[in-house]
């Protein structure tokens, strides 16, 4: 049985380097550092190392004068010098497989609450090894392959239904390539192989978890342009600061402004197959909530239970600094691990500042050269490493497949002070900047996201799609409501100076409008039960009805004065706008009030 052989020498192997250890000779906080010949010998940067008796997961991060520094993530208390540090295997990794989806892990991927064991333990073992976790459960395996067939990397050998709607691919691995010499057909489990590959004399098993290396991006075929917008249903973004599918986002914004709020929104409304939430050093009272809330909401599109396709990291701040720093490459890896399927996902990254603030410190306990307000110097690299694992892309494999990552991180910059590095290093790589504003959360207007700062870059791509999909006339009227916005800050300041009658009645007018655009286009509460998601169809006729209005009463005021807004309604105008939002998009296209013309293009 040359197979079984082969498969005893390398569990020999990989015991015999699991063996191989050095001693702590000095811990500081998640850090510590070894020394030993033998583990010196065998050890490479950003391999993984097993620390103290109860084998703590830990990650070689600097290698210097013989002595070997590893930041654990797991809390160092406890552990003494002279403690043992046994070489792990190879890089720090994650299981992928199907079972991830629902499932909610920490920041290096131990399952919380996961489909792969249904355990739903508050406590996490301390030491578990991920590569141990029991892959028992049996999933119905459906061949898309046969015998004789030729297969390479990326190519779909066969489905796993992981949940209702969600079809699980099982791809042939990166790097191998060859016949299909067997295939296994209906139940099989974390250790069947499901499909052999031969080539050469190279035989390869191909089973349904494989693991695979945080830090190291899955490659793909080819980066593609983005070309159609990640919609969200909220109408400050889709309407004025759209992303794209594969697109990068940052939400900057001071405590309380409403990131997590609006993070959330993202990871329940966006038109993504997958939703990826790293709660990255979050407080944990809010992590609770994503954790009791998520598992009860349902997808408005598939009316299935939204966990079903959401993968949860939970790092809270009180868990160690280094798991943190970790969770949003496992967030990212898992994220690409379901775009190599084929499918869109969104990666929320929540914050990403408590990512850098865990960066610096462990930079700081290795005693580096700081850079701009103690973080390290490479955190401008990191940070534009991480966004780039954003991006649409055909994956590999014969018949590739186009997928994407869309990435949304959020940025709690000190104050407010968008000047800081994390907020500056972030605003270079992410081509949309929601800019939340303190002061219009204190004026409790939400999302507090600031129509004058904020920008997409994406924006003037996306107006043929909009133009295409939604309305021939939607990106004029962004393009004039946004102007009449910015007109809307002049006048103001001209109002405050010299008083309102400065003012011509068409200006009056304009203000009239602005502040409806305001107060019943942009604000819009993730509360409310109706007007937490809106349809990109009411998005556009709720736009073109208030855009009308402006040039119908312009013109009006023009030809006739002022009391000709009165002969049009204005009183019920403004009512009937402001519920607007509050109405289904069905109920809105018989509302008298919209020109009949405007109401006619929605209703084919
Ligand atoms: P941050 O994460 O920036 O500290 P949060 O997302 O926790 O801020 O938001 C703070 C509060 O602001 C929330 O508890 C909520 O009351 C309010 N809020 C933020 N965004 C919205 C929104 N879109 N709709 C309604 N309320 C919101």
């Amino acid at each position: 049985m040359p197979a079984q052989k082969k498969q005893n020498a390398k569990l020999q192997a990989l015991q015999k380097q699991k063996d191989i250890k050095g001693v702590i000779i000095g811990i500081t906080g998640p850090l510590i550092i070894a020394s030993g010949e033998e583990l010196f010998m065998h050890i490479r940067l950003y391999d993984t190392v097993r620390v103290g008796s109860e084998k703590l997961l830990g990650e070689v991060i600097k290698i210097s004068d013989s002595k070997i520094y590893a930041q654990v993530y797991e809390d160092t208390s406890g552990l003494m010098c002279g403690d043992p540090v046994y070489l792990g295997n190879g890089q720090l990794s994650v299981l992928l497989g199907p079972g991830l989806l629902g499932g909610i892990f920490d920041g290096i991927q131990r399952p919380l609450q996961s489909l792969i064991d249904q355990s739903n333990s508050p406590f996490i073992t301390r030491g578990v090894d991920i590569e141990a976790v029991d892959r028992k459960k049996e999933w119905t395996f459906e061949p898309q392959v046969r015998v004789g067939d030729k297969v390479v990397s990326g190519d779909i050998v066969g489905t796993v239904p992981e949940t209702e709607k969600t079809l699980h691919k099982v791809l042939v691995p990166y790097g191998v390539s060859g016949e299909v010499i067997s295939v296994h057909k209906g139940k099989a489990d974390g250790y069947s192989a499901v499909v052999k590959i031969k080539n050469g004399d190279t035989e390869h098993s191909v089973g349904l978890y494989h693991l695979w290396p945080v830090r190291q991006p899955r490659p793909v075929a080819q980066k593609i342009s983005v070309y159609e917008p990640l919609l969200t249903g909220q109408r400050v973004i889709d309407t004025f600061f759209p992303i794209m599918k594969g697109g990068t986002g940052t939400l900057p914004g001071p405590f309380g402004s409403g990131k997590t709020v609006t993070q959330h929104q993202f990871a329940k409304w966006s038109d993504a197959d997958i939703i990826v939430f790293v709660g990255c050093g979050e407080r944990g009272n809010e992590m609770t909530d994503v954790l009791e809330e998520f598992p009860t909401l349902k997808d408005p599109r598939s009316g299935r239970p939204l966990m079903e396709r959401t993968v949860l990291i939970a790092n809270t701040s009180n868990m160690p600094v280094a798991a943190r720093e970790a969770s949003i490459y496992v967030g990212v890896t898992i994220a690409e691990y379901f775009r190599d399927q084929g499918f869109d996902v969104a990666v929320m990254a929540d914050s990403t500042s408590r990512w850098a603030e865990a960066l610096r410190e462990i930079s700081g306990r290795l005693e580096e050269t700081p850079g701009e307000e103690g973080y390290p110097p490479y955190l401008g690299s990191r940070t534009a490493a991480f966004y780039e694992r954003a991006g649409k892309v055909y994956t590999l494999g014969q018949s590739s497949r186009e997928a994407s990552i869309t990435i949304v991180g959020a940025v709690s910059p000190a104050g407010g002070d968008l000047s800081e590095p994390v907020t500056t290093n972030t605003l270079r790589v992410a081509k949309v900047f929601w800019g939340l504003d303190a002061s219009l959360a204190y004026k409790r207007h939400y999302p507090a996201i600031n129509w004058l700062t904020s920008y997409s870059l994406y924006g003037n791509d996306l107006n043929p799609w909009f133009a295409k999909n939604v309305h021939a006339h939607f990106p004029e009227w962004k393009k004039e409501a946004q102007s009449l916005l910015q007109r809307e800050s002049k006048l103001e300041e001209l109002v405050r100076l010299v008083g309102i009658e400065a003012l011509s009645a068409t200006e009056q007018f304009l203000l009239m409008v602005t502040r409806s655009l305001r107060e019943d286009y942009l604000q819009q509460i993730a509360f409310d039960e109706i007007d937490s998601y809106c349809a990109p169809q009411k998005q556009a006729l709720m736009l073109g009805w208030i855009m009308s209005w402006f040039h119908e009463g312009t013109a009006r005021i023009l030809e006739e004065g002022v009391e000709a807004l009165n002969v049009l309604r204005q009183d019920q105008f403004w009512v009937a706008y402001g519920r607007a939002k509050q109405r289904s998009f069905e109920d809105l296209l018989n509302e008298e009030l919209i020109p009949v013309s405007l109401r006619s293009e929605f209703k084919h």
